[in-house]
């Protein structure tokens, strides 16, 4: 029963240009490509592990996601006729086809790159709803066969406050779905993907040496559920469950909420600028004058 089980992991990769232009000045140690080197490894690897796994490989840029693989060329010419893919030298043909459609598909992102755009966020909310729609169709094809499918994030820019709730959508619809969010996070820690792993039963991890990058994705994040519960894997961090006020995108720890759609302010506002519902909020003022009128017929 378990050998039939397919298990689908989509890989979102953080390709911010920005980001990673800083970072070949910063260090040479890893550079964009030696991290996607990193994500083959750990996509071969789990194709490798089982007949039945599948994997999808998604680039977060900045203002859009591109599928690096599988790509609609990959679905119009299947098995691939390319001189390329077959290598010779006794190399499982999945996993090396695999590999060139990555790098081809990531050469054709890089060289369109256009930094004339107003965002320079990564739209990683945008990536991970392409991926939810992704493994959705999956399951759709495959009906009546159980699937199990994780989502991997690979983040390397700050966290986008503009995203926040697009963001939270997306969480929810992974917890709805079973679906688990894992985090591998290269700089800075991302409030955002602590909560999404935390909700979803992933793993967060912010790795302490960036050149490993490999090694902490073949450790931590190759595993499925079952296979970690019996490992003994980095502690879990605490959680920057801190909300992101609708009104600025500033993350807030006391707010006032929308009693009506739950929308977060920083600043009261007798209109929400939402759902536009009125506030009656000064109540004991408004009481006053109507008992002096009152009075006065009387
Ligand atoms: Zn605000
Ligand atoms: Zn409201």
């Amino acid at each position: 029963m378990a050998s039939d089980e397919i298990n689908l992991l989509v890989i979102v990769v953080d390709v911010n240009p920005i980001w990673w232009g800083q970072q070949a000045q910063r260090e040479t140690e890893l550079t964009l490509s030696k991290c996607l080197d990193a994500v083959m490894v750990l996509g071969n690897s789990h194709m490798a592990m089982a007949r039945t796994n599948k994997l999808a490989v998604i680039a977060s840029h900045c203002e859009d996601s591109h599928f690096l693989y599988p790509g609609k060329s990959w679905r119009a010419g299947d098995s691939c006729g390319d001189d390329a893919s077959s290598s010779g030298d006794g190399k499982y043909e999945l996993l090396s086809v695999a590999n060139n459609f990555i790098a081809e598909e990531i050469r054709k992102v890089i060289s369109k790159t256009d930094v004339k755009g107003n965002s320079t966020d990564t739209l990683l909310a945008g990536s991970l709803a392409k991926a939810l729609c992704y493994i959705n169709r999956v399951s759709n094809d495959l009906e009546g066969q159980e699937i199990k499918s994780r989502i991997l994030v690979i983040k390397a820019a700050d966290d986008c406050a503009l995203q926040y709730m697009n963001f939270m959508n997306v969480i929810f619809a992974s917890q709805k779905q079973n679906i688990l969010i894992d985090a591998c996070v290269l700089d800075s820690d991302s409030g955002l993907l602590q909560q999404a792993c935390d909700i979803t039963g992933g793993l967060y991890l912010k790795i302490p040496q960036k050149v490993a990058l490999a090694q902490y994705l073949l450790w931590v994040f190759l595993p499925d559920i079952e296979q970690r519960s019996q490992l003994v894997l980095p502690p879990p961090v605490h959680v920057d469950y801190r909300a992101a006020c609708f009104c600025h995108r500033n993350l807030i720890e006391i707010g006032y909420v929308c009693s009506v759609c739950l929308s977060i302010f920083c600043n009261f506002s007798p209109i929400c600028t939402t759902c536009e519902t009125a506030f009656k909020i000064q109540l004991p003022k408004m009481v006053k004058p109507k008992k002096k009128k009152l009075k006065q017929p009387t």
